[in-house]
């Protein structure tokens, strides 16, 4: 929860630029606009959907940097990490602008006497509530497929990043869809309840905490509304052996150091044997403790703020917690001493249940490692977690690694790589991670009515 709609430069945690929120009434109005563009959008050919969807791909390519740099500017994220976030989301509107039509194309079922089909069509108007952590990659993930689906859309950004929100809403209408298909809402989080509970709204879809996720979970429900729920994660990355050690500590890395960790699906919990557990806690070590602190937008920049002061306190106090009740801080363990949101990269041993990083997800450049004697004790400390929404599993026998794999409750596991997202790859989670899935062929159809036609 922000106060304010506003962008701080958490490398400087200096006030640039605020906007207001919208009034009821306001709020009222962007859910009249979008129910009415309905009629007009759901009876434009999938096709013509689809080449603005396409359009939009472009546009954002012709932009890139510009978007690059206001998600480096807004939430503080290495420039080349906010490169690689619009490069991905390009990538997205580009697979659902060129498949989406196909993806969607009636569906032959065998029946006697007649034909059936399952025929996808829109459901309505939808909101979707996205984070700050990927402001572009996450609003696409939503929108792309919808549509080309023909759902109109509602979009409340995190109230931290209100340029990158303006500057998607633009994409989308100078990619020439129509007045009130995709609208900006500016309103904080707890509004969110008027619009699910406005009856011509057919669904809601959230990225972000768990808390976030119930909520909305809660009030979709007793208004019969289909949600999407893709909430945190504390990702096992299990190590079964020590071939290839570099490798398996490189993964390790670049996963736990991407985006600062402030992903859902990131190594936050590391799980190794006893064969490969001191070289890799002293190379993991090694490389966090060499990173350098500095501008995000700087090219030579290694370690990055984190979002905001309120995100790097909240890590620093699950940190805290940890080594008051005796975890080891290998490296790290402390706020940067400088200004700006700063957390230094941190290894952390010794990890017990009554510590809060036992079980919270940690969003920040920390990476836990357990030492466990087996592929059983792996398995069993990897589910020991109320989320599943990613997790990998490391070692050169690929049988043993698979047999691994399939006693993981996640809803993603990536075997000899880190966890990633891919535009054609379902990406979603089980227990407190949330529900649904994104992306894909099945990401198109979650807020579909997948209408059954039959002719005899
Ligand atoms: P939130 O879940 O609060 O924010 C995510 C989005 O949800 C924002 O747009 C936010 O709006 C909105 N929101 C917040 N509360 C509600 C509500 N009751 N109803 C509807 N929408 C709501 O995340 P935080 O920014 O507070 O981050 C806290 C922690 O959540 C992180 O440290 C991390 O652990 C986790 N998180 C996980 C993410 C992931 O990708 N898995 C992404 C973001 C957070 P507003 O900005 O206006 O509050």
């Amino acid at each position: 929860g922000h106060s304010s709609i506003a962008t701080v430069n958490p490398y400087t945690n200096e006030l640039v630029r605020e906007f207001p929120a919208m009034d009821e009434a306001a709020i009222d109005q962007a859910v009249h606009a979008a129910h009415h563009a309905f009629a007009g959008w759901r009876a434009t050919p999938v096709e013509e959907r689809a080449a603005r969807v396409a359009e939009a791909a472009r546009l954002m390519r012709e932009r890139s940097e510009e978007l690059a740099h206001l998600v480096t500017l807004e939430m503080g994220k290495l420039i080349r990490h906010s490169r690689t976030e619009v490069d991905l989301a390009a990538r997205i509107l580009q697979y659902y602008g060129e498949q989406g039509p196909g993806l969607l194309a009636d569906e032959p079922l065998e029946i006697e006497g007649g034909t059936a089909v399952i025929a996808n069509a829109p459901l309505g108007v939808l909101l979707g509530v996205q984070p700050w952590n990927f402001p572009i990659y996450q609003v696409v993930r939503f929108a792309a497929p919808n549509l080309v689906l023909g759902n109109t859309i509602l979009l409340k950004h995190a109230s931290s990043t209100p340029q990158c929100g303006l500057a998607m809403e633009q994409l989308f209408t100078d990619a020439g869809v129509p007045h009130g298909v995709y609208t900006n809402v500016w309103a904080p989080g707890s509004r969110m309840g008027r619009i699910i509970e406005n009856p011509v709204v057919q669904g809601v879809s959230l990225t972000g905490s768990n808390k976030a996720g119930a909520s909305v979970g809660e009030i979709a429900g007793r208004k019969v509304r289909k949600s999407v729920l893709e909430l945190g994660g504390s990702d096992p990355f299990i190590v079964l052996d020590a071939d290839d050690l570099d490798r398996t500590v490189e993964a390790a890395v670049v996963g736990r150091l991407h985006n600062m960790g402030q992903s859902c699906v990131s190594p936050k919990r590391m799980i190794v044997v006893p064969e490969a557990y001191e070289a890799f806690v002293d190379a993991v070590a090694e490389r966090f403790g060499g990173l350098q602190a500095g501008d995000p937008a700087d090219e030579s920049t290694t370690l990055a703020p984190l979002s905001s002061e309120q995100a790097a306190e909240q890590l620093m106090d699950q940190v805290r917690d940890a080594l008051d009740k005796g975890a080891t801080a290998v490296v790290g363990g402390q706020r940067v001493d400088r200004p700006g949101a700063f957390v230094q990269a941190t290894v952390l041993t010794g990890i017990t249940p009554e510590m809060r990083a036992y079980t919270e997800e940690l969003f920040g450049p920390v990476a836990v490692i357990y030492r466990v004697a087996d592929d059983a004790q792996a398995v069993a400390l990897a589910n020991a977690s109320p989320f599943g929404l990613g997790s990998a599993v490391f070692g050169s026998d690929l049988e043993r690694a698979r047999a691994v794999a399939d006693r993981l409750e996640t809803g993603m596991v990536w075997i000899n790589h880190p966890t990633s997202s891919e535009p054609n790859l379902p990406f979603g989670g089980v227990k407190d991670s949330g529900y649904g899935r994104e992306l894909s062929h099945l990401g198109i159809t979650e807020f579909a009515n997948r209408r059954l036609v039959v002719t005899m």
